[in-house]
Protein backbone atom coordinates (compact mmCIF):
# COMPACT_ATOMS: atom_id res chain seq x y z
CA UNK A 1 0.00 0.00 0.00
CA UNK A 2 1.17 3.03 -1.19
CA UNK A 3 -0.05 6.74 -0.67
CA UNK A 4 -0.08 7.11 -4.45
CA UNK A 5 -2.39 4.22 -5.41
CA UNK A 6 -5.19 7.45 -6.86
CA UNK A 7 -6.09 6.99 -10.44
CA UNK A 8 -5.73 3.47 -10.52
CA UNK A 9 -7.62 1.07 -11.94
CA UNK A 10 -9.26 -2.07 -11.62
CA UNK A 11 -11.49 -4.05 -14.20
CA UNK A 12 -14.82 -5.44 -13.47
CA UNK A 13 -16.08 -8.55 -15.23
CA UNK A 14 -19.30 -7.15 -16.41
CA UNK A 15 -21.11 -10.23 -18.61
CA UNK A 16 -23.61 -10.01 -19.54
CA UNK A 17 -22.90 -13.86 -19.18
CA UNK A 18 -24.38 -15.71 -21.48
CA UNK A 19 -23.73 -18.70 -19.86
CA UNK A 20 -23.45 -20.45 -16.30
CA UNK A 21 -19.49 -19.86 -16.46
CA UNK A 22 -20.11 -16.32 -17.46
CA UNK A 23 -22.94 -15.81 -14.98
CA UNK A 24 -20.59 -16.68 -12.16
CA UNK A 25 -18.00 -14.56 -13.12
CA UNK A 26 -19.73 -11.46 -13.60
CA UNK A 27 -19.18 -8.58 -11.01
CA UNK A 28 -15.28 -10.33 -10.41
CA UNK A 29 -12.53 -7.76 -10.28
CA UNK A 30 -9.22 -7.73 -11.22
CA UNK A 31 -5.94 -5.84 -11.80
CA UNK A 32 -6.10 -6.30 -15.32
CA UNK A 33 -8.24 -7.13 -17.70
CA UNK A 34 -10.41 -10.11 -18.04
CA UNK A 35 -9.94 -12.09 -20.76
CA UNK A 36 -13.27 -13.50 -22.57
CA UNK A 37 -13.42 -16.89 -21.18
CA UNK A 38 -14.21 -19.11 -23.93
CA UNK A 39 -14.71 -19.00 -27.66
CA UNK A 40 -17.57 -16.56 -28.63
CA UNK A 41 -17.93 -15.26 -25.28
CA UNK A 42 -19.64 -12.06 -25.98
CA UNK A 43 -18.44 -10.80 -22.09
CA UNK A 44 -16.25 -8.11 -21.40
CA UNK A 45 -14.51 -6.30 -18.49
CA UNK A 46 -14.27 -2.88 -18.36
CA UNK A 47 -12.10 -0.55 -16.29
CA UNK A 48 -13.17 1.86 -13.54
CA UNK A 49 -11.12 3.52 -10.67
CA UNK A 50 -9.82 1.09 -8.30
CA UNK A 51 -11.86 1.38 -5.07
CA UNK A 52 -9.86 0.49 -1.94
CA UNK A 53 -10.32 2.31 1.33
CA UNK A 54 -7.59 2.33 3.90
CA UNK A 55 -7.17 3.04 7.33
CA UNK A 56 -4.04 4.34 9.49
CA UNK A 57 -4.22 3.98 13.29
CA UNK A 58 -2.51 4.91 16.41
CA UNK A 59 -3.02 4.33 19.75
CA UNK A 60 -1.59 4.39 23.55
CA UNK A 61 -2.37 1.40 25.70
CA UNK A 62 -3.43 2.32 29.03
CA UNK A 63 -3.35 -0.71 31.39
CA UNK A 64 -5.40 -0.85 34.49
CA UNK A 65 -6.45 -3.59 37.34
CA UNK A 66 -5.03 -6.14 39.34
CA UNK A 67 -1.64 -6.58 38.05
CA UNK A 68 -2.31 -4.80 35.06
CA UNK A 69 -4.37 -7.38 33.40
CA UNK A 70 -6.62 -5.12 31.56
CA UNK A 71 -6.12 -2.84 29.18
CA UNK A 72 -7.70 -0.13 27.26
CA UNK A 73 -6.53 1.72 24.14
CA UNK A 74 -7.15 4.88 22.81
CA UNK A 75 -7.36 4.99 18.89
CA UNK A 76 -7.13 7.38 16.93
CA UNK A 77 -8.24 6.05 13.39
CA UNK A 78 -8.17 7.56 10.04
CA UNK A 79 -10.13 6.16 7.10
CA UNK A 80 -8.51 7.44 3.86
CA UNK A 81 -11.73 6.51 1.26
CA UNK A 82 -11.09 5.27 -2.18
CA UNK A 83 -11.90 9.28 -3.31
CA UNK A 84 -9.61 10.80 -1.00
CA UNK A 85 -12.48 11.69 1.87
CA UNK A 86 -10.82 11.39 4.97
CA UNK A 87 -12.72 10.10 8.26
CA UNK A 88 -11.00 10.34 11.58
CA UNK A 89 -12.26 9.21 14.55
CA UNK A 90 -10.73 8.94 17.90
CA UNK A 91 -12.52 6.17 20.08
CA UNK A 92 -11.07 4.37 23.64
CA UNK A 93 -11.34 0.73 23.45
CA UNK A 94 -11.89 -1.41 26.29
CA UNK A 95 -10.16 -4.28 25.78
CA UNK A 96 -11.05 -6.50 28.90
CA UNK A 97 -8.93 -8.41 31.40
CA UNK A 98 -8.92 -11.38 29.41
CA UNK A 99 -5.13 -12.76 27.86
CA UNK A 100 -5.77 -14.17 24.58
CA UNK A 101 -2.32 -14.55 24.48
CA UNK A 102 -1.96 -12.16 21.08
CA UNK A 103 -2.96 -8.63 22.14
CA UNK A 104 -1.87 -7.42 19.20
CA UNK A 105 -3.63 -9.39 16.89
CA UNK A 106 -7.06 -8.52 19.50
CA UNK A 107 -5.90 -4.75 19.07
CA UNK A 108 -5.39 -4.74 15.13
CA UNK A 109 -9.09 -6.94 14.93
CA UNK A 110 -11.07 -4.32 17.68
CA UNK A 111 -9.44 -1.47 15.61
CA UNK A 112 -10.06 -3.03 12.15
CA UNK A 113 -13.85 -3.61 13.45
CA UNK A 114 -14.15 0.17 13.83
CA UNK A 115 -12.12 1.25 10.62
CA UNK A 116 -14.76 -1.07 8.87
CA UNK A 117 -17.44 1.00 11.02
CA UNK A 118 -16.03 4.16 9.81
CA UNK A 119 -15.72 3.44 6.14
CA UNK A 120 -19.07 2.82 5.96
CA UNK A 121 -19.44 6.60 5.58
CA UNK A 122 -17.19 6.55 2.67
CA UNK A 123 -18.70 7.23 -0.99
CA UNK A 124 -19.96 4.67 -2.47
CA UNK A 125 -17.36 2.98 -5.21
CA UNK A 126 -17.34 4.80 -8.56
CA UNK A 127 -19.65 2.90 -11.50
CA UNK A 128 -17.12 2.05 -14.44
CA UNK A 129 -16.19 4.23 -16.69
CA UNK A 130 -17.78 2.53 -19.62
CA UNK A 131 -21.09 0.90 -19.44
ZN1 LIG B 1 -20.18 -17.97 -21.51
ZN1 LIG C 1 -19.30 -14.82 -21.75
Amino acid sequence: MSDDDDGEIEFVFMGPGECELCKSMVGTVSDSPIEPLHPNCNCKSVPRTKCNNQYRSNWRTTRYGPGGNCYRVDAEIAVICHDGTLIGESREIDMGCEDSGDELADLEMAIGEFASGLEAGCPDCPPPLVS
